[in-house]
């Protein structure tokens, strides 16, 4: 079987970081499945689609023209790959996540990325549901503040606009949003190792998980 690190955390946990580069070091195929519900939030807002258009949304993640070339992300001719990071379409995605038919539109896309010789997959639900069958799973938590600490130096890093009350404000009603929503709550799945990285750096997080890999 093609072998499955799935590695799920709240927001601005580190997972994106670690999970990319434990993908890099053994070679394995990277799913940032944030980004699929980014990519929506973003064509829902820009589509004026309105959040209660629970199947709208749906067939706007059914049919995302997406394309991925190594770390950008198009979507048809724009490279969206700075656009999705905006706190807005954050904001979105964490909103549409929450409707069931757009979990459910979004799964089949996610399911294909799996492909030898094998996955690291980051998000919220990839061990309790996408991937149940995975070889490792990490859960992977930071204090409130650490997170946004870590979130405010990386947008300011793309040019974009912060202020660390908003994102501590941000970031709480995200994690209620992601741990409280009826569907695919934010847990660790069962048998994860939990890390919490506020001490941590992201290589010291990501020597962690490679030793869980190989024991
Ligand atoms: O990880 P990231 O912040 O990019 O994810 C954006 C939003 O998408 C999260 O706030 C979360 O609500 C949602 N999400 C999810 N399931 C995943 C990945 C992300 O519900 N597997």
């Amino acid at each position: 079987a093609i072998p499955v690190i799935t590695i799920d955390g709240p927001t601005a946990s580190g997972k994106g970081t670690v999970a990319h580069r434990v993908a890099d070091r053994l070679g394995f195929h990277y799913l940032d499945s944030g980004a699929l519900y980014r990519l929506t939030a973003l064509t829902a807002l820009r589509h004026g689609t309105a959040l209660s258009d629970e199947h709208g949304i749906a067939k706007t993640a059914e049919k995302l023209p997406v394309r991925f070339a190594g770390d950008a992300m198009w979507l048809a001719n724009e490279n969206v790959t700075d656009a999705i990071r905006a706190e807005d379409v954050g904001n979105m995605a964490s909103k549409i996540a929450a409707l069931p038919t757009v979990r459910h539109a979004l799964t089949g896309l996610q399911l294909g990325f799996r492909k030898a010789p094998g996955l690291v997959a980051d998000g919220r639900d990839m061990g309790t549901v996408i991937f149940p069958q995975a070889i490792l799973k990490v859960f992977l938590t930071a204090s409130v503040e650490a997170r946004a600490e870590r979130r405010y130096k990386q947008l300011i890093g793309k040019g974009f606009a912060a202020n660390m009350e908003d994102l501590l404000k941000d970031l709480r009603e995200r994690d209620a949003r992601d741990s409280n929503r009826a569907i695919a709550p934010l847990k660790p799945a069962e048998g994860a190792h939990i890390l919490d990285t506020s001490a941590m750096t992201a290589d010291e997080a990501v020597e962690q998980v490679l030793k869980w890999y190989a024991a």
